[in-house]
């Protein structure tokens, strides 16, 4: 069994896939080729927004959208500890400070309430993590936003083809981004992402961004990066995107089919408790993409070595804290992390692809119980 199956969805959509590359490989153009313009435009009708600017990774996307409001040395910038590390990674990096708040103990993203006491004169941005595959609270951060007068940057890396209130997750903030690195719910085969907006101005800005700052040939209006996105990745991104859709209704399927089974065991949700086996609770007005299908639990290492002997892979998104890791022992943390603490030593993903089946999701459920007892 696989933790994500990629071999299945290739098996599948080999044909598209190898013809796409095929087409690469023939024409030549294998930086900026006529296919990441045609993915971009694609992209952009997905989720609803006027421009999609392709970049080499999520990354990249985060450190392009940063640099495209202007962020910099001695700015503050407001996001959680509890994600992948590039979130704050990206801020440190541009000589920005990461100010971490906690996550809401049911959605793990963002809490919306703690977010008011840690904006300061050198805030600029917002940046809420859609966690797990699941939207921010689009509009509590939205309005705190609007009343301090920063922006909102979504880290939509793990929610591709999420929704909140019918609207789209990368599509909720003055820039969205993504990533598609191969896992994500909208992989390629290497490094690739994606940066959204409605703003025109801030489109063109991101171009000229992840072409080294160019704004015509060796004229280098601004400073940039190499953060193009390979033609081939996007060759194969159009050919997954066509069946993206149906992906998407089967990993929403899936992450409801694991909650009923683990609740009907006798799992309780995250909204209703703290401890014993907990699944994830997602409101009715959100579709969650379940880029991971998360728990928590109480033995963490025991439940991992229980699976594990079965032959079921498990994970754990993420261990520590980003404001307990020694790169960022240097920021000082003003707020309580509690939450993100707590949940940290508790959660554990479970196997999460679109073509997990019914089976396999059976045996995974019934270890989950059994080692939960
Ligand atoms: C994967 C991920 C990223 C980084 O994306 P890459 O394409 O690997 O650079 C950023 N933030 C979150 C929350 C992620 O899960």
């Amino acid at each position: 069994m696989n933790f994500v199956d990629l071999k299945t969805q290739y098996e599948r959509l080999h044909e598209p896939i190898n013809r796409g590359i095929q087409r690469v490989l023939e024409h030549g153009q294998f930086v900026m080729g006529p296919e990441v313009l045609e993915l971009e435009q694609r992209l952009a009708d997905f989720v609803g927004v006027a421009h999609c600017v392709s970049v080499s990774s999520g990354t990249d996307a985060l450190l392009a959208a940063m640099m495209a409001l202007g962020i910099g040395p001695g700015d503050e910038v407001i996001t959680t500890p509890f994600t992948f590390v590039a979130t704050a990674e990206t801020i440190a990096l541009l000589g920005a400070v990461p100010v971490f708040v906690d996550i809401d103990p049911v959605s793990y993203n963002i809490a919306p309430g703690a977010i008011t006491a840690a904006i300061s004169e050198r805030t600029r941005a917002i940046m809420p993590v859609s966690l797990y595959g699941q939207c921010f609270a689009v509009d509590e951060v939205r309005g705190i936003a609007r009343d301090a007068g920063v922006a909102v940057i979504e880290d939509g890396a793990q929610s591709f083809g999420a929704a909140s209130r019918g609207r789209l997750s990368c599509g909720l903030s003055e820039i969205g981004c993504t990533s598609f690195f191969p896992s994500k719910p909208l992989g390629c085969y290497g490094d690739g992402g994606a940066c959204f907006t409605d703003d025109a101005e801030l489109a063109s800005v991101l171009r000229e961004i992840r072409n080294h700052g160019q704004d015509r040939r060796y004229h280098h209006a601004r400073l940039g990066l190499n953060g193009r996105l390979d033609t081939m990745q996007a060759a194969i991104l159009l050919a997954k995107l066509d069946g993206f859709g149906e992906e998407v209704e089967r990993r929403t399927a899936i992450g409801q089919r694991y909650t009923q089974g683990l609740i009907a065991g006798g799992a309780a949700s995250s909204r209703d408790a703290e401890q014993g086996l907990l699944v994830p609770f997602v409101p009715e007005d959100q579709r969650s993409v379940y880029a991971q299908y998360t728990l928590q639990v109480d033995d963490r290492d025991a439940v991992i070595e229980t699976l594990s002997a079965q032959g079921i892979p498990t994970a754990v998104h993420y261990p520590i804290p980003l404001n307990e890791q020694p790169a960022f022992a240097s920021y000082p943390v003003t707020q309580d992390l509690s939450v993100s603490r707590r949940v940290s030593r508790r959660v554990l993903s479970l196997p999460m692809h679109p073509y997990l089946g019914e089976q396999d999701q059976d045996r995974i459920i019934a270890s989950v119980l059994a080692a939960c007892r």
